[in-house]
């Protein structure tokens, strides 16, 4: 038995001022554009309430676009009802039918299509085989774990071969060791199918996990599309750099391309554009973001490296994580720091223990605002 979609390949998603209002609030989707390439694993992220199962709705045909165009392989999809789009679905709300079985289940969309009764048995066997569910398509979902349950409603979502499967947080509902367990299968179908995934989620490990793109949705726009490294190592915005991981803030303005200046601190930063961050006029505000990791906690009579950065502080607390300790420090400028260290005891720092925080000039983000 093959498996046609293999042959088929995915489909790229074109979303071109997407927009979605909903009576005089603000846009639930507000004019999002974004590429997504055959074959790509995208994942849409962001808080609640950011438009992301808003956006993968219209692109599923569930929910009406006020304006704005979506493509599917190149073809506009808008007047195109659900079933016709060639796009496979896993929502929430889009539940197993408790009175079916497995096997009935995952036949439907098949039957929708009037595919013939041989070939049906015959997929069916094989989209359980592929979620590791052979042997149990004669169960009823309720004799179904929640983790089983997801497995058949992703086998129905693939076996009729869409070009692009859209997923809303799939595993929302799962407990951790589960949702690990499915994230790994999840991206093996990826890999084994070759097809186009999208898919939402807020959680970020999720995101990282297993995206080759992550969209970051932030109030109905997307703040920054990127690999996981660029959000992480080079985000565009504070909201991206707060979103995604920990990190300490200074916000202040810039005196010069190269200096940014706060309360009470006074940074040498990468110079504006360099960086990847924003350009723009001299004394505008803006934030250098520095990730946990990147910073040294040196005793307060170090000498500073050159090309390095220094803030004065007091350590605040210590905690031994195992692999590493997270040292917090209030800094002389009334912010509060964090910083990762390999988990090796140093004793000129502990707490009460004044000192100075150094990170390399170049390791320091520049965001707007
Ligand atoms: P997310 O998936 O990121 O949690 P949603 O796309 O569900 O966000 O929602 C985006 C915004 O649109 C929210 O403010 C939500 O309240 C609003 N919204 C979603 N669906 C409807 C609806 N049917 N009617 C009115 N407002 C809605």
């Amino acid at each position: 038995m093959t498996r046609t979609a293999h042959d088929k390949g995915g489909a790229a998603v074109h979303l071109t001022e997407l927009t979605k209002r909903y009576g005089n609030a603000p846009a639930a989707v507000d004019a999002v554009n974004l590429e997504i390439a055959a074959g790509e694993f995208m994942t849409l992220l962001g808080p609640s309430g950011s438009g992301k199962t808003t956006t993968l709705s219209m692109i599923a045909g569930f929910t009406r676009a006020t304006s704005g165009r979506i493509e599917v392989g190149g073809h506009d999809v808008a007047g195109l009802p659900p079933y016709k789009r060639d796009l496979g679905v896993v929502f929430q709300h889009y539940a197993l039918f408790p009175h079916m079985t497995a096997a009935q289940n995952i036949a439907f969309p098949l039957k929708q299509r009037k595919v013939g009764k041989a070939e049906i048995a015959a997929r069916v066997a094989d989209a359980l085989d592929l979620v590791h569910l052979g042997g149990m398509g004669d169960r009823l979902p309720r004799q179904l774990s929640g983790g089983q349950q997801q497995r058949v409603a992703l086998a129905r979502a693939v076996v009729f071969n869409p070009r692009v499967l859209l997923m809303d947080e799939p595993l929302g509902a799962l407990d951790k060791k589960l949702r690990e367990q499915l994230q790994g299968e999840i991206a093996r179908m990826h890999r084994d199918l070759g097809i186009t995934f999208v898919f939402v989620t807020h959680d970020q490990e999720e995101a990282l996990a297993l995206s080759d793109r992550i969209a970051v949705f932030n109030e109905g726009r997307i703040e920054q599309v990127g690999t996981a490294a660029d959000l992480y190592e080079r985000p565009e915005t504070l909201f991206v750099a707060r979103f995604l991981g920990e990190s300490n803030v200074l916000t202040g303005t810039m005196t010069d391309p190269s200096t940014l200046e706060g309360h009470g601190f006074r940074v040498a930063v990468p110079r504006t554009g360099a960086s990847g961050g924003p350009s723009g006029p001299a004394s505008r505000t803006a934030s250098v973001v520095i990730r946990p990791e990147r910073l040294t906690v040196l005793p307060a009579d170090a000498r500073i490296p050159a090309g390095h950065n220094a803030l004065r502080g007091t350590v605040s607390g210590l905690t031994y994580l195992g692999a590493h300790s997270t040292v917090t420090v209030e800094l002389d400028c009334g912010e509060r720091a964090t910083v990762r260290e390999p988990a090796a005891a140093r004793s000129e720092i502990s707490a009460g223990a004044p000192v100075q925080l150094t990170r390399p000039i170049a390791h320091g983000v520049l965001v707007s605002g």
